[in-house]
């Protein structure tokens, strides 16, 4: 038995998906995220040239500076629909309207639960059933009359009443409602069940039904394919899967698993992913778990060993597509255990030609750094590399002089000089600290070499005491490229200088 079944219909079902992208609101929601203008235009634009169909940049009704972002995302121009989340009440609507929005996404509650908290009804009652029918009806015909595209959203919609969900469903769409949403809050679908659901209403309703998952059981993602098989016209997604609480169905999972799993072409421009991902994961600051599903650090990692072994021959054996469907590379990551076959992939990845005297050698030095319990990071072994095989790489970026400054109270300062590409750069810069102060100097002297993101930062204190060396790892990535790098000195901020100008040379 097949895991799923490319029927006639299902291929027919698949042609016109669409994409509710939800990262600048229900993202947003993600405990202890908030994002600026600036941010939210940076994403939103990145959302429009990834190719989803709709943005909803955000909940009107939340402050003013929410509507002054919303309305400038909304001034963009961009190709997708823009939207303003809406509750049930006409004043959220006339919020909605000043910033200019294509759309609303106006979310009603549905489940008794829902409408007994928020509404103080019960819809056993027949008096506040037909309230309620009529109050959500009245908003949808608001919004419609004042030009807006409406997709009605029945909030909690897994725990409604089946027959109750479906008379407010066309309560909207007999008040103008272009599309229908069914919002699995709490997330307590299965795949299973939303394909019953969906089975039901998509072929029922009278408008499109999109599908809204949450992942408080790991399952949005597989529950938005089950409505899609199911005839669901439009999934809500968001980048990483931010979202409330274990957060909403991942764009990238739902994205990738159509077009590989599902063989379906979702117009979604893949080779995106990867850089959307770390914006997100940086403007919101939320780091994405290395083992997370394309977009994880480890995702394209391999670890020296037998796989290693096996993807020289073919990368397939290990990988199920090539990184660079999601704008990505693969990584080796050397240490100890490294065999030779993971030296030669290293070396492919690095482009770079050893005959096998050179190979041996190389393989030595790795396993000697190894030995001595070092990391080998990506920097380590270009430059055994290029020590073996005599490649003399003049740096791009060199470093002449640097100073920091902390103290209480004073804000701690840094200043460097740097040689950068034979140019000599002066920056100054604050920060919380000296090292981070230090490290963002750098960052502006370099800035004319792209956008070089400091992805990680990790320090160990090699011997005891105040006098230890300090050993600092960095990871950096530059379009879709990540490196790691290491500096090591008994001063921390000129490790951290030292690593992370090793790791610029070493991306550059
Ligand atoms: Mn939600």
């Amino acid at each position: 038995m097949p895991l799923y079944q490319l029927s006639k219909e299902g291929i027919i079902l698949f042609e016109n998906l669409r994409f509710l992208d939800t990262t600048l609101r229900d993202g947003e929601q993600t405990p202890g995220v908030a994002l600026s203008t600036d941010d939210k235009i940076k994403i939103a634009t990145a959302l429009d040239d990834l190719g989803v169909h709709v943005i909803e940049a955000g909940s009107a009704v939340t402050s003013a500076g929410e509507r002054a972002a919303i309305k400038a995302v909304a001034g963009l121009g961009l190709n997708a629909e823009i939207c303003s989340y809406c509750r049930m009440r006409t004043d959220d609507i006339d919020l909605a309207l000043e910033c200019d929005v294509d759309s609303v996404h106006l979310v009603v509650p549905s489940s008794n639960l829902h409408i007994e908290t928020k509404l103080k009804k019960d819809i056993r009652n027949k008096q506040d059933r037909e309230d309620v029918l009529r109050m959500a009806g009245e908003v949808a015909e608001y919004a419609k009359a004042h030009g807006l595209i409406v997709e009605f959203s029945a909030e909690d919609a897994s725990r409604a009443d089946f027959k109750f969900l479906k008379e407010l469903y066309a309560s909207g769409t007999d008040n103008g409602a272009d599309r229908l949403c069914f919002c699995d809050t709490v997330g307590m679908l299965t795949p299973e069940r939303t394909f019953t659901i969906f089975s039901e209403l998509s072929y029922s309703a009278n408008a499109p039904v999109s599908v809204h998952c949450h992942n408080d059981f790991g399952l949005a993602t597989a529950n938005t394919i089950a409505a899609f098989r199911a005839g669901a016209a439009q999934g809500h997604v968001t980048i990483n899967g931010v979202g409330e609480r274990s957060g909403n169905a991942s764009l990238e999972e739902v994205v990738v698993q159509l077009e590989h799993l599902y063989g379906m072409n979702t117009g979604i421009k893949t080779k995106n992913l990867y850089q959307i991902s770390r914006l997100v994961s940086r403007l919101m600051n939320i780091p994405v778990a290395p083992n997370k599903a394309l977009v994880g650090g480890n995702s394209f990692t391999h670890e020296a060993g037998i796989h290693v072994h096996d993807l020289v021959k073919n990368t397939a054996s290990y990988e199920p597509i090539s990184p660079e469907f999601v704008g990505r590379t693969r990584r080796i990551v050397l240490g100890k255990h490294a065999g030779a076959s993971s030296i030669d992939l290293a070396l492919t990845e690095l482009r770079l030609d050893a005959n096998p005297a050179q190979k041996q050698e190389i393989f030595k030095r790795v396993k000697e750094m190894g030995d001595k319990g070092l990391r080998v990071t990506d920097a380590d072994l270009q430059t055994i590399a290029e020590s073996v095989l005599e490649i003399h790489c003049e740096p791009t970026v060199k470093l002449r002089s640097f100073s920091a400054v902390s103290g209480r109270p004073s804000i701690p300062m840094a200043s460097v000089i740097l040689e950068v590409n034979g140019k000599e750069e002066v920056c100054v810069d604050t920060g919380n600290g000296p090292v981070d102060a230090a490290i963002r100097a750098i960052r502006r002297a370099v800035s004319s070499l792209g956008d070089i993101v400091l992805e990680e930062y990790h320090v160990d204190a090699i011997t005891g005491g105040t006098d230890a060396l300090v050993e600092v790892t960095i990871k950096m990535s530059k379009d879709g490229k990540v490196i790691t790098s290491r500096g090591a000195r008994t001063d921390i901020i000129e490790a951290s200088v030292e690593a992370v100008i090793n790791g610029m040379n070493r991306l550059i």
